[in-house]
């Protein structure tokens, strides 16, 4: 699944990591939503094993980070949650065999309307404990425009399944800015999906790729995917503005610009990413970093299962990580989390004068300062674009 707009990347010698997370792309999807132009493809069923194959060999060959101990895992898509669960339970097996692992948090990110009740007892049998699921709306209107698959009834049944089979940890994600969404019935989704106690829900911003169906009919005009009735960006600012108000009062701790928690339920996968801890991916477009690289398997899922299966490399760029880079990165990335970073920590391992660079967006109020720790301003979260802009200009 595609994230939609996000709001808003300390070089180490030889990284010896004592913990790692590991992704897992699965580039397939039932439909292709109006929206999204994301490297993923709708294609026939009889292709998801020989992927999987591919996947396994490419973790059993893998020679990176292999002195990790493995301890957070999330299988993306894409819909992953499409494969059979005797191939997910294929890659949790290989990651079993390969690694080290101490698996502490396990995700699989799923479309309602893919969850069955055998499915969900499968997957906690396979080592998956903790279910992503994309709601992206509880009205049937802005699910039907967005070209999703699934309907309200269906994310009721969903959660009904993965309580059933003992799934504890549950995120959902809406999405503000869907053709035909008002105020009333954003608050209404909100309401519904706080209703249904999650223990984490993500809140994304509508992005249209050009190169989508729905991109095409923007620039172009037309009526078929509702051009028209796309909230403006004000509303979806509002809508973004008044969720975080919600949720504080549900309790759930707003830790980064898209994601909130109950308490000790954030994702301890993407916190790796924020914080520039070591990750391996695997499977089409899945990137890696080991604290000095970052490099990237080929997006196209046929080009990347034939060169696995050649044993052939499916990486397509590789690049090691200035320390200029690293900086941006950490300043980038780390500002992402709502507790903010610690510029004297930046400052003393970058031997960088931060105070001309954040004095500005200080003064602008996009920044707050406490002591040596500078975050967002929670109250100008809307507009945290402009303090990345100005931070790596
Ligand atoms: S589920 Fe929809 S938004 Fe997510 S990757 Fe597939 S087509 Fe894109």
């Amino acid at each position: 699944m595609q994230n939609p707009r996000n709001l808003a990347l300390e070089t180490n010698s030889r990284v010896s990591a004592a913990t790692l997370g590991v992704y897992v792309q699965v580039p397939f999807c039932q439909t292709k939503c109006t929206y999204c132009n994301f490297h993923t493809g709708v294609v026939a069923r009889s292709l998801y094993r020989p992927y999987v194959d591919a996947v396994c060999r490419e973790i059993s060959e893998s020679r990176a980070l292999r002195d990790a101990t493995v301890d957070t895992v999330y299988l993306g898509g894409g819909t992953p949650s499409l494969l059979e669960p005797a191939d997910l339970r294929r890659i949790m097996d290989a990651i079993r065999q390969n690694y080290s692992c101490a698996l502490d948090e396990v995700t699989l990110e799923a479309d309602p309307e893919t969850i069955t009740e055998d499915k969900a007892v499968a997957w906690l049998d396979a080592g998956i404990n903790r279910v992503s699921m994309g709601v992206q709306s509880l009205n049937d209107v802005e699910l039907r425009a967005a070209g999703r698959m699934h309907r309200r009834d269906d994310v009721y049944r969903a959660v009904e399944f993965l309580r059933a089979a003992g799934f504890r940890n549950i995120s959902m994600d809406l999405i503000a800015g869907l053709p035909h969404q008002t105020r009333a019935t954003w608050e209404s989704s909100l309401t519904e999906l706080i209703a249904l106690q999650p223990q984490h829900i993500s809140i994304y911003l509508l992005e249209v790729d050009d190169g989508s169906r729905l991109g095409k009919e923007i620039i172009a005009g037309g009526a078929k995917y509702g051009a028209g009735a796309v909230p403006p960006d004000d509303a979806m600012a509002e809508f973004y503005e008044s969720a975080c108000a919600t949720l504080a009062t549900a309790g759930f701790e707003h830790y980064e610009i898209s994601n909130w928690s109950l308490p000790g339920r954030a994702s301890k996968h993407n916190l790796k990413y924020w914080r520039r801890q070591p990750y391996l991916g695997f499977g089409a477009g899945a990137h890696s970093f080991d604290g000095q690289r970052r490099w990237s398997n080929v997006h196209d899922a046929s080009a990347y299962a034939t060169a696995i299966a050649q044993g052939r490399t499916a990486i397509e760029s590789d690049e090691t990580v200035t320390p200029a880079q690293a900086l941006d990165e950490e300043l980038f990335l780390g500002l992402r989390e709502l507790a903010g970073i610690d510029l004297a920590r930046i400052e003393r391992k970058y031997g960088a004068d931060f105070a001309p660079r954040v004095r500005k967006l200080l003064d602008d109020g996009l920044l707050e300062r406490s002591g040596d720790t500078i975050r967002l301003n929670p109250a100008k979260l809307t507009i945290s674009n402009e303090a990345f802009v100005e931070l790596l200009g």
